[in-house]
Formats: C-alpha cells, sequence, structure tokens
C-alpha cells in the first residue's frame, strides 16, 4: 500500500496546482462517495520513484475566507485520518496570515508529521515570507513554484523520512 499525502492550507494558496503538479498526467482516482469527499481529490503522486498518493483538499474554502465553517473542517479531519504525512502550504508572497496560522495551530494538534511549503517562491518575491512563516512552527520551509516546477523536487527530502 502507497502512503498518502494531504495537501492542506487556506484556499488560493497553490493546494490544487501543487496537486496537479505531483499528479501530472497519471489519472485520479475516481472517488465515488459524495458528501464525505466532496471536497477531496486523490491522485497518485511520484517524486525520484518515490510513489504515494496525494489528496487535494478545498476544507478551508467559504465566502468568508477568514472563517472557519466546522462542516468544512470536518471534511479534512476525515481526509486526514489514515493520511502519513501533510503539506501545509502558504503563498510566501502573501506572507503569513491570521487563517494560516489558525490552520497552522489545529493542525499541531493532529497526530501527524508536516512539511511546511512556501508556495510561489519563483524569483526573490517570497523571500520576506519565508522568514515570517518561522513562526508557525513547522521548521525551515520547502520554497517552490507549484505553477512552474521549481523546488518541487525539494519536497522527497523531506517526504522520504516521514512516508
Ligand atoms: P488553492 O485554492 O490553494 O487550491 O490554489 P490554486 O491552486 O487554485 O491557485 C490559486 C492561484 O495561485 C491561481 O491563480 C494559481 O495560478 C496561482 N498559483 C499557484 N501556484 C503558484 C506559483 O507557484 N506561483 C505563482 N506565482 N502563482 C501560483
Ligand atoms: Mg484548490
Amino acid at each position: 500500500e502507497k502512503p498518502t499525502v494531504i495537501i492542506i492550507g487556506r484556499p488560493n494558496v497553490g493546494k490544487s496546482t501543487l496537486f496537479n503538479r505531483l499528479v501530472g498526467k497519471r489519472l485520479a482516482l475516481v472517488d465515488d462517495q459524495p458528501g464525505v469527499t466532496r471536497d477531496r481529490r486523490f491522485g497518485e503522486a511520484e517524486i525520484a520513484g518515490m510513489e504515494f498518493t496525494i489528496v487535494d483538499t478545498a476544507g478551508w474554502e467559504d465566502d468568508d475566507p477568514e472563517s472557519l465553517p466546522g462542516r468544512m473542517r470536518q471534511q479534512t479531519e476525515v481526509s486526514i485520518e489514515g493520511a502519513d504525512a501533510a503539506l501545509l502550504v502558504f503563498d510566501s508572497r502573501a506572507g503569513v496570515t491570521p487563517l494560516d496560522e489558525e490552520i497552522s495551530r489545529w493542525l499541531r494538534a493532529q497526530d501527524i508529521p508536516v512539511v511546511l511549503v512556501a508556495n510561489k517562491a519563483e524569483g526573490k518575491f517570497g523571500d520576506p515570507g519565508i522568514f515570517e512563516s518561522f513562526k508557525l512552527g513547522f521548521g525551515e520551509p520547502v520554497a517552490l513554484s507549484a505553477e512552474h516546477g521549481e523546488g518541487v523536487a525539494d519536497l522527497f527530502e523531506h517526504l522520504w523520512p516521514i512516508i
């Protein structure tokens, strides 16, 4: 059985872009459980020969982007059960927002290893956000650009020891 890695983060940080980058042309698994899995997508990912199932989530999407509706959070809680690691994605250009901090607090209380991902880090534009992200308490982030593919392979060395 392949390990499972779940992508978590507030809306618009690039979770789905990272999912698509990791899945590439491999077909996403069909999920036939409407309702429970409405906000999840599963795919088969591969980095340098390391294969895993990747889960895209939209658990913190809402009309009010700074709110945390319980039913949506539940979706993510269901998804995180059985996952072997989480990628916590933030937007390094936007910096750390209150919702990033709230999601971080929630994730720290879960029993799962976390790799912090500084997305949109092409060029030097993300540097201030990268330094700011140390306050999230997950150590140094992996800086990458999901859209351009830069740095995505660096996830290997962080995920390989924990999945
Ligand atoms: P999600 O809501 O977290 O799933 O975010 P999306 O994957 O839908 O991306 C939100 C927006 O950020 C889109 O306009 C993407 O094109 C953009 N985006 C995603 N990844 C990157 C990146 O690496 N660099 C830049 N500059 N933009 C990105
Ligand atoms: Mg998305």
